[in-house]
């Protein structure tokens, strides 16, 4: 079994990479996925990086922007503009449906995680892919910036992440605890990947909550291989999309490979960046890290495929 920390779009990418690659090269595979995105809208239960990964691995992500539903219309984002309703968050009406199940679950008493479960499977997600939200308690990440400090939302999406971030805080974090099965996950799995996703507000969240460190470093997992892997969002410095790379650097990290790569020091063995990086390869070495270099750009499933074998091997080695 391998487990894969994700967030949203970066994240979900190479999710559906070794989502592709299974039940064959890996028997089964466990997403550990962010829900510091969590918010409330119009009264619905909104899980932002969770639907991403559910979307994205039940083949009907919009292609286009990654989250959201494939050529989903938005007839009830439009009604609720007539009705005075401030629509800076685009809901879809498939994505609704979504919505409106989880709110309604969760209010009969279902954990978020139960609810995942009920939806990756109605979704037709196989059974060897488990999709766990990484707590069930509420954690709301806020950002601090010139404006004060920000729920992610209204940072990320109302705000267009426009604002300088010089520090993130995790509400509700040490109150929270990781769920069972995604403590279960870690220690049980042969590999843990690391998925490129932003290393701050997506991996971040993921690795605050108190035992999920402790649970990667001391795996109990007899079989070979046995390692933990992460991959690259940052390539030539730059995010592909999102704020990651101004985001590190206006918290004093590097904006590189390296500056992500020095986060997960101490918990990983391979670093994988991009074959245009390949001359950062030593200092991802001197952190004691395994460097590949690889191309990590996943536009298609098959380049998701591709770069999912790559490591594959990678730990096979
Ligand atoms: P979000 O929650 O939707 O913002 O998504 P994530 O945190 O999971 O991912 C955001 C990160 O994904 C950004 O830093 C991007 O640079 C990275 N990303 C997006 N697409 C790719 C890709 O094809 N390859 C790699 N290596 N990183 C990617
Ligand atoms: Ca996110």
């Amino acid at each position: 079994m391998w487990a894969a920390l994700a967030g949203g779009v970066g994240g979900a990418k190479l999710a559906r990479g070794l989502a592709a690659i299974a039940p064959n090269e890996i028997d089964e595979l466990r997403v550990i996925i962010n829900t510091g995105d969590d918010f409330a809208l119009h009264g619905l239960q909104i899980a932002p990086d969770v639907d991403t990964v559910l979307y994205t691995l039940a083949g009907i992500a919009n292609p286009t922007t990654g989250w959201g539903i494939a050529d989903d219309t938005a007839s009830a984002q439009a009604q609720l503009a007539r009705m005075g309703v401030d629509t800076w968050f685009w809901l879809g009406d498939r994505d609704l449906a979504t919505h409106i199940m989880r709110t309604h679950w969760l209010a009969s008493g279902f954990t978020l995680t139960e609810v995942t479960e009920r939806l990756a499977r109605s979704l037709g997600i196989a059974p060897h892919i488990t999709l766990l939200p990484m707590t069930d308690a509420p954690v709301a990440t806020e950002v601090q910036t010139p404006a004060g400090w920000l729920a992610f939302q209204d940072y990320f999406v109302r705000r267009h992440h426009a604002d300088p971030v010089r520090a993130v805080r995790f509400a509700g974090i040490s109150r929270a605890l990781p769920t069972t099965a995604t403590v279960t996950a870690l220690r049980a799995a042969e590999v843990v990947v690391f998925c490129p996703s932003n290393p701050i507000v997506s991996i971040g969240p993921i690795l605050t909550l108190r035992g999920v460190r402790q649970a990667i470093e001391h795996r109990e997992a007899e079989a070979h291989p046995r390692c933990c892997v992460a991959v690259s969002p940052i390539i030539g410095g730059r995010a592909l999309k999102g704020p990651a790379d101004v985001m590190l650097a206006s918290m004093g990290f590097e904006s590189s490979a390296v500056g992500v790569a020095r986060l997960y020091e101490g918990l990983v063995d391979i670093f994988v960046l991009d074959e245009s990086d390949a001359h950062l390869a030593p200092q991802i070495a001197d952190l004691g890290m395994r460097p590949l270099v690889a191309p990590i750009i996943m536009t298609t499933p098959e380049e998701s495929r591709t770069l999912a074998r790559r490591i594959h091997r990678a730990v096979a080695v």
